[in-house]
């Protein structure tokens, strides 16, 4: 499509001291559209989305959202805008229950409380916490922590989800039914970044793929594309 992007990144570059993860990364979010983001440990795939949530402060580049620049936005502003980043299963609030997280994901909203109506569409998609609303998080599984924290994130309002390794840590099967959850979240119309060392599963379902090696792209293009990719196989694909 011809539509202008809803996010670009233009030379993103971020250091760690003398250590440059990030050395100049263009890519872009078409709206509507999973755009993936691959590559092995290290390559500088969570600098580059934590410098998209604001989290760590970029040496150069620039991200345009809607043709904004968000360079002046603290992190918490990037939310309001809409660009929400999934919490780690690790990082879930395991004290609280399954409501109360969820309530917290639309506490950065101006109206800071969700509507009941809301709730329930995220229990369409994730019947099981429904089950569970009542019961503390630290009781989940693996696999539901993921989705609770997909949930949460939902209910924040997002324009853009921005997802770094939903598949880490879980069973092939587990890994299936949050890719599969995404796609489903993806065809209500959010634009989702998903940033993944699971490389076959991501590309599987991205339109757009960039592949990342030491703080740079090396290749992009529609996710099924690049599976064929004889190169992406060799490195990535075990063939
Ligand atoms: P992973 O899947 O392991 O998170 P990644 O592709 O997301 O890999 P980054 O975590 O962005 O890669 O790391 C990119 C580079 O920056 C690596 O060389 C890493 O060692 C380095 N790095 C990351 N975080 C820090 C930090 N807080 N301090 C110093 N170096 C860091």
């Amino acid at each position: 499509t011809s539509a202008a992007p809803l996010l670009r990144v233009e030379g993103l570059q971020v250091a760690y001291g003398h250590i440059e993860a990030v050395k100049g990364v263009d890519f872009e979010l078409r709206e509507g559209e999973i755009t993936a983001l691959v590559g092995a440990n290290g390559a500088g795939k969570s600098t580059t989305l934590m410098a998209l949530s604001g989290l760590v402060k970029p040496r150069a580049g620039r991200f345009l959202f809607e043709g904004q620049d968000l360079a002046r936005l603290k992190p918490h502003e990037r939310v309001s805008r809409g660009i929400v980043q999934v919490a780690e299963g690790r990082a879930m609030l395991t004290q609280l229950t399954v409501r109360e997280n969820l309530e917290l994901g639309a506490y950065s909203r101006p109206g800071r409380k969700a509507s009941p109506g809301e709730m329930e569409r995220i229990f369409e998609l994730f019947p099981r916490l429904k089950e569970r609303l009542n019961g503390y998080a630290g009781n989940l599984s693996g696999g539901e922590q993921q989705m609770l924290a997909i949930g949460r994130a939902l209910m924040a309002k997002p324009r853009v989800l921005l997802l770094d390794e939903p598949s880490m840590g879980l069973a092939p099967i587990v890994v299936q039914e949050i890719f599969r959850t995404l796609v489903g979240i993806n065809r209500t119309g959010l634009t989702i970044l998903l940033v993944e060392q699971n490389v076959r599963q991501a590309l599987r379902i991205a339109s757009q793929a960039y592949v990342l090696e030491t703080g740079r792209i090396v290749l992009q293009g529609p996710g099924r594309t690049l599976l064929d990719d004889p190169q992406v196989q060799a490195a990535y694909l075990g063939g």
